[in-house]
């Protein structure tokens, strides 16, 4: 194995504009959410922008059928009869026409011992939880929390952002069927609903949303090493509708499609070949990339030698694989790494927070680049609010992010089978 990038390459992707000028127009095509016409003018981008890259490759579209869902309205009113800001979380049921009214149970962050505890004051009211750093070990998921307040007996699920004056996104969980009405708000509107001496404080939701069948598409682009094996490179392309998903993950896309660029004339001599994959309906429970791999013969995983998932690789310095329980993947990964003067720290658990979670499951090594793993201060923080934008990007930060997972394909594709053999060691 060679884990130093080619420094013809390395030197393309320096002078790359296409990296920046890619991320600012995925940005401008908007949040993003799956079923909405900015999430097809950013599929509409990327294909154009990968046709520029390689002419002759027109690439393929899986057709990803999914349970649409649109939000049409939701309120929240407080105890004194003011009006909340709010936003209606990803699949969210809707309330009757005139609200839900309840009184309102702070659980904290909502953890399972705060779900213990207070398992009496639950039925019949609206939890209230906290939205944790998602890139930390032990975040306990918007959608553990969910679930328990359903399993509890609430009638409602409000959860506050991290920053003060935005609410916060995010999807429910669930698919079809019952739920609970669930609501993201900000920190100062949580502060506003804390128990009192006179008792519970009691909180109206109303949210009026249409569901229907829907369909989105997986784009791929194959480009054929001397094998027929394939390292997969990916990035989901839906966000949330209340900004322009700069971070998560305009970051990823704009990264995919630099390495696109400088390498896909490069593969044919490698042993592997590249598959770019761009996937959608992420933020709903990882559904296009779920149903890429359930279609996959056992013999086609097999081929996969290593997915390497763009989400959020930018907003930090600090680059992060999470290794996804394939703990044979990670000298591999400090090794380019370092050959290539750049720092990373491995994460070992599997976090079932983006799409290589579902290949990780599927029995194909798989990793997550992300930037500011575990760190509170970093830009990161923001994701899922209104304050995901461009400006917490570096574009330094970006290129380094793009550098590395070029070297990381570059070597995998070129990797040998003794190598990749220990990829698939848990
Ligand atoms: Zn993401």
């Amino acid at each position: 194995m060679t884990p130093k990038l080619d420094p013809r390459i390395a030197g393309l992707i320096a002078a790359d504009d296409g990296l920046w000028r890619d991320f600012n127009d995925i940005c401008d095509c908007g949040g993003r959410l799956s079923g909405t016409a900015s999430e097809k003018k950013a599929f509409a981008l990327l294909r154009e922008r990968v046709r520029a890259a390689s002419p002759a490759n027109a690439g393929r579209s899986i057709p990803v059928p999914y349970n649409g869902w649109r939000a049409k309205s939701a309120t929240l009113r407080l105890p004194d009869g003011a009006m909340a800001a709010c936003h209606p979380l990803v699949r969210t049921i809707a309330t009757a026409k005139e609200g839900l009214t309840a009184e309102v149970v702070d659980l904290g962050r909502g953890t399972p011992e705060e779900f213990a505890e207070h398992a009496s004051d639950i039925k019949g009211r609206i939890v209230l939880v906290r939205h944790e750093l998602m890139f930390a070990a032990g975040t306990i998921h918007r959608r553990r929390k969910y679930d328990m307040a359903r399993a509890s007996g609430a009638v409602g699920f409000l959860i506050a952002g991290p920053l003060a004056g935005h609410v916060v996104a995010g999807s429910s969980g669930r698919d079809t069927g019952p739920g609970l009405p669930a609501l993201g708000i900000a920190p100062e509107t949580a502060a506003r609903l804390a128990r009192r001496a006179e008792g519970w404080p009691t909180a109206t939701m109303t949210v009026e949303t249409e569901e229907g069948p829907a369909e989105t598409e997986t784009l791929v682009y194959e480009y054929p090493g001397t094998t027929d094996e394939w390292i997969v490179l990916s990035a989901h392309v839906d966000g949330h509708d209340l900004a322009e998903s700069a971070m998560d993950n305009g970051s990823g896309l704009a990264s995919v499609l630099a390495v696109t660029r400088a390498l896909s004339s490069e593969v044919a001599r490698w042993r592997r070949g590249l598959r770019v994959m761009f996937f959608s309906v992420e933020e709903w429970a990882l559904t296009g990339s779920a149903q890429y791999v359930q279609a996959l013969s056992e013999a086609e995983r097999a081929k996969i030698a290593l997915n390497v998932n763009l989400d959020s690789v930018a907003g930090s310095p600090h680059l992060a694989a999470l290794s996804s329980g394939y703990g044979g993947v990670e000298p591999f990964l400090l090794q380019v790494a370092a050959a290539n003067g750049q720092s990373l720290r491995t994460v070992r658990p599997l976090m079932t927070n983006s799409d290589h979670a579902n290949f990780a499951a599927g029995g194909i090594p798989a990793i997550r680049l992300v930037a500011g793993f575990d760190d509170p201060t970093a830009h990161l923080r923001v994701v899922l609010t209104p304050a995901d934008t461009r400006d917490k990007v570096a574009q330094g930060e970006l290129r380094q992010a793009t550098l590395l997972t070029a070297a990381l394909v570059a070597a995998a594709c070129n990797a040998d089978t003794a190598e990749a053999a220990r990829w698939r060691i848990r």
